[in-house]
């Protein structure tokens, strides 16, 4: 940070003089801290500070917040807490940064310490009806969603859903409610479970697992058969180990330590059984947290290395699909899909796995798609997990503003590598009164090859 941001910063009152020194974040490799020259180049990619234009909503304002907080200066105040929870955690940042700067490894552990000291404090973040019920009760568990999901599904064959909206009777249910009503895809069948093993069709390439997740099993389960499919395309045999749970994300990043080490050492145990060379995500966020077991691991037991051995080991294994099938060679589809169509990075795969080329190539082999570029591509649409829940008003901007790029592109398709950007981008489309197939890259190749038409144009 320039010395003039640093002032403007201060002048603001964000870092008063150190008053009461909280220590949360203490935990963190203070190195990583010190990686940041304060150059600011990556200000211009981060979706907040594009929003507000305010430093403190920027990456290196952040740093800078979180170091001074870990050094004292600078009290934990709600202030300060409104601009590191205002930050979608999509790593543009990282992307941007010339000096390689590991956000990520800055800001998740910091905010499992924020929430630990408020637990310790007797005001747990993470204990109220919206986390107990729905985050930590309903969404890491695949059948419960399924059996929640009944009703809605019913509603949305009968129209009732849109009737609800139009009359506004929507308004009776708690804001978090309607606001998950809103973003509910249109429910596809997505077939029957997915058995525990597929063979490979032709010459076997590979034998990997197929990780299922726990909301993409109950809402996208359609996309995990067309994952399948393609892989067995492409000679793998594909595995689907039972016993495997939730990746543990949503407790991670919501301060819940216990649970989300727990079910990744199920993870762990499961995948480490079945004997592949690989596991297979086509879920980004998932994919990032699973691919960083080992580090999670280091922050939340440091001296246990027995578990950052096994974990590490785990993360070691997980391959986007579009990464592991570029790696493999994709045998090449011949089913013409002929859509003018935008390939949507999600900021977990693109920013966080830094896997961006690889969704573009395997597309570029499906004949007739054409793939047109948007303004911004890198921004964020708002999703990030359960941002759009927790942070409504700027997840809204953002949605507004994806929205406003998609639509310029004209496209028949958005095709995206990531459950909550499909549900995020579906929702503003449909709002918006946009007929936009929107598509993981996993349903474009399925169809491609099994010469089936795409569901629009
Ligand atoms: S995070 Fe990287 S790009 Fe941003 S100010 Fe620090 S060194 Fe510069
Ligand atoms: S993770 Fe995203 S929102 Fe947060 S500081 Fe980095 S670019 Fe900005």
């Amino acid at each position: 940070m320039t010395q003039e941001s640093v002032d403007a910063v201060e002048e603001k009152g964000i870092i008063a003089a150190a008053g009461g020194v909280a220590r949360v974040g203490g935990e963190i490799d203070y190195e990583k801290f010190l990686d940041c020259v304060h150059c600011g180049l990556c200000t211009a990619a981060c979706p907040t500070y594009l929003e507000t234009g305010d430093e403190n909503n920027s990456p290196r304002g952040r740093i800078y917040l979180m170091r001074s907080v870990v050094d004292g200066r600078l009290e934990l105040t709600p202030k300060v807490e409104e601009h590191l929870d205002l930050c979608l955690d999509c790593r543009s940042c990282e992307t941007a940064c010339p000096s390689g700067v590991q956000y990520g490894r800055l800001i998740e552990p910091f905010r499992a310490s924020q929430r630990k000291a408020a637990a310790a404090a007797g005001r747990p973040e993470n204990a109220d009806w919206f986390h107990r019920w729905i985050l930590y009760g309903l969404f890491p568990f695949p059948n419960r969603m399924r059996w929640a999901l009944g009703p809605a599904k019913l509603m949305q064959k009968l129209g009732l859903d849109r009737l609800l909206e139009a009359t506004g009777l929507n308004r009776l249910l708690p804001a978090r409610l309607r606001r998950m009503q809103r973003f509910l895809p249109r429910l596809v069948p997505g077939g029957p479970p997915l058995p525990e093993f597929l063979p490979a069709i032709g010459t076997r390439r590979a034998r990997v697992a197929l990780f299922i997740g726990c909301v993409a099993d109950a809402v996208f389960r359609h996309t995990h058969w067309a994952t399948a499919r393609v892989l067995q395309q492409n000679g793998c045999e594909v595995v689907i180990p039972r016993g495997q749970a939730c990746c543990g994300a949503i407790h991670y990043h919501s301060g819940a330590d216990a649970p989300a080490l727990d079910l990744a050492q199920a993870n762990a145990r499961v995948f480490e059984a079945a004997d592949v060379e690989a596991v297979i995500v086509n879920v980004a966020g998932c994919g990032s947290m699973l691919k960083d077991y080992g580090h999670i691991a280091h922050e939340l037991q440091p001296q246990n290395a027995q578990l950052h051995e096994t974990l590490g080991r785990c993360a070691s294994k997980m391959k986007d699909v579009s990464e592991f099938l570029a790696e493999l060679g994709l045998v090449r589809p011949t089913g013409e899909i002929k859509l003018r169509a935008v390939y949507q990075d999600a900021c977990h795969l693109g920013h966080a796995q830094r896997v961006r080329e690889q969704p573009r190539e395997l597309l570029a082999q499906v004949p007739g798609l054409e793939i047109v570029p948007i303004a911004e591509a890198d921004i964020c649409c708002g999703a990030a997990g359960s941002y759009n829940l927790t942070e409504p008003e700027m997840s809204d901007r953002l949605a507004a503003r994806k929205l406003a790029n998609l639509v310029a592109a004209k496209p028949h398709a958005v095709i995206t590598g990531n459950v909550g950007c499909s549900m995020q981008i579906q929702a503003a489309l449909r709002q918006a009164g946009r007929d936009v197939w929107v598509a993981h890259p996993m349903e474009v190749l399925d169809l491609s090859y099994r010469g089936l038409r795409p569901p629009v144009v």
